[in-house]
C-alpha cells in the first residue's frame, strides 16, 4: 500500500537475456551473477529468467544467498564467488555448491569432508592476475593446481580470474591481466591437466574484451539492463529492468524567504510550489542537498534542500499542473525523460552498482510481467 516502491520489469529482463544470447558466440556459456539479491532485483526472479534463457549456472557470494536459492528448488549449478572460511565448507557440500578454493590446506580439508560424505566435490580455482583480492597469485597457480589434481575427492572443474578495470576506455591493465591468465592456462595445457571451464569476464569484459571470453562469462549488471560504464559497447534494445517510483503526498506553497527541510539548506527567493515525496535516504535514495531531480509528468523537478530519512522535496515551478497523487519517478523513465542509476550515482560520486543494491527492502518490490506484443 505504501506510495513508494521498486518496479521490476520481468518482461524486459527476459528480453535482455534474449538479446545477450543473440549477441554472444553460440558456444559461450553464461554464469548469471545473482549475488546481493540480484543487485536488489530479486535473486529468485532473476535466476528464474536466467535459467529459462539457458545459462550454465548461477553465482552468489554468501552461503545464505545460495541456500535461499536451493530452498526455492533451484537446482542449477551455483558457484560461490569470493573466499570461504573453513567453517563454511560443510554447507558447500551439503547444498551442492561450488566454492572457489585457492590454497592447498583448505583443499585438503574440503577433500576430507567430501571423502566422509562419499562424494567427489567440484571446485573452481581463482587466479589473482592483478586485482589483489581473491585467488592464488598467477605465478604460483600451477604448483597449486598440481597439488589439487592429486586430491581424489575433489574435481577442479574450472578456473577463473577477475578484471580490476574492464569497462573503461583504457584497456591496458585488463590486457596485462589477460596475458597473465593466458600464461597460467598455457602452463596447465603443457602439464596436460584438463580444465573444462575457464572464465574471466564480468559484464564490462564481455562487452569489450572478446579475447577474454574463454568458455564462460559472469554477467551480473548487464542482464539487468544497466551498463557497467558510460563508455563500454552497447547492445541495442537492452534497457533497465528496475525503476523506483513514488507519489506526491503533499504540495507546499513557499513564500520568499521560506526554508525547506533539515538544516535549512534551501531558501526560496520567490514564491513557488514544491511537492513532497514520501521517500528518503532511509529507503536508499542518496542523501543529497539541492542536487539531482525526479520526474513528474515527464519533466524534471529539481530536489530542494536536504532530503530526510523518509521524505524528499522537489521544486515544481515548471510543472504547475502537478497534484497530490501524481506518480514521481526517482529512477527510470517517464515520457521522454530518464534518470539512470549512473546519474543518481554521480550525485554522490559513486557507481551504478551501489545505487541498484542500495534500495532497501523497506520499499516493496512490484514485479511486472506483461507479455510484450512486439
Ligand atoms: C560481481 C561479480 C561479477 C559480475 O560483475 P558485473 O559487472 O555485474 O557483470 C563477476 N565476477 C565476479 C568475481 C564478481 O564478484
Amino acid at each position: 500500500m505504501r506510495p513508494a516502491w521498486v518496479e521490476i520489469d520481468l518482461a524486459q529482463l527476459r528480453e535482455n537475456f534474449r538479446l545477450i544470447n543473440q549477441d554472444k558466440q553460440p558456444q559461450l556459456q553464461i554464469l548469471s551473477v545473482v549475488k546481493n539479491n540480484a543487485y536488489g532485483h530479486g535473486a529468485v526472479e532473476v535466476a528464474g529468467a536466467a535459467i529459462a534463457s539457458g545459462v550454465w549456472g548461477l553465482a552468489v557470494v554468501t552461503i545464505d544467498e545460495a541456500i535461499s536459492l536451493r530452498e526455492r528448488d533451484i537446482r542449477a549449478p551455483i558457484l560461490l564467488l569470493g573466499e570461504r572460511m573453513p567453517e563454511e565448507l560443510p554447507a558447500c557440500l551439503h547444498y551442492d555448491l561450488i566454492p572457489c578454493i585457492n590454497e592447498a590446506k583448505k583443499a585438503v580439508m574440503y577433500a576430507e569432508l567430501a571423502l566422509k560424505a562419499g562424494r567427489r566435490a567440484p571446485i573452481h580455482v581463482e587466479v589473482d592476475t592483478g586485482m589483489s583480492r581473491y585467488g592464488v597469485r598467477w605465478e604460483k597457480a600451477l604448483p597449486l593446481l598440481l597439488e589439487l589434481f592429486k586430491l581424489e575427492n575433489l574435481t577442479v572443474a574450472g578456473i577463473m580470474s577477475h578484471f580490476a578495470m574492464s569497462d573503461e576506455k583504457d584497456k591496458s591493465f585488463a590486457l596485462l591481466q589477460l596475458s597473465r591468465f593466458n600464461s597460467v592456462l598455457q602452463r596447465i595445457e603443457n602439464a596436460g591437466l584438463p580444465m573444462p571451464l575457464r572464465h574471466m569476464c564480468n559484464s564490462g569484459g564481455y562487452l569489450d574484451l572478446p579475447r577474454a571470453h574463454f568458455d564462460m562469462v559472469r554477467l551480473g549488471i548487464l542482464p539487468l539492463g544497466v551498463y557497467p560504464s558510460a563508455v563500454c559497447r552497447r547492445i541495442p534494445g537492452i534497457r533497465p529492468v528496475m525503476a523506483v517510483k513514488t507519489r506526491i503526498v503533499a504540495i507546499q506553497h513557499l513564500q520568499p524567504g521560506d526554508c525547506v527541510g533539515y538544516g535549512m539548506r534551501y531558501q526560496a527567493r520567490r514564491a513557488h510550489p514544491i511537492a513532497v515525496l514520501p521517500i528518503g535516504y532511509g529507503d536508499g535514495f542518496p542523501r543529497v542537498r539541492n542536487t539531482g531531480s525526479v520526474l513528474i509528468r515527464g519533466r524534471r523537478a529539481p530536489i530542494v534542500g536536504g532530503n530526510a530519512m523518509d521524505a524528499t522535496m522537489v521544486d515544481i515551478t515548471e510543472i504547475p499542473e502537478a497534484g497530490v497523487g501524481d506518480e514521481a519517478v526517482l529512477m527510470g523513465s517517464q515520457g521522454k525523460e530518464q534518470i539512470s542509476a549512473h546519474e543518481i550515482a554521480s550525485w554522490k560520486s559513486s557507481v551504478s552498482y551501489d545505487i541498484l543494491v542500495g534500495w532497501r527492502s523497506r520499499l516493496p518490490r512490484r514485479f511486472l510481467d506483461e507479455r510484450r506484443s512486439e
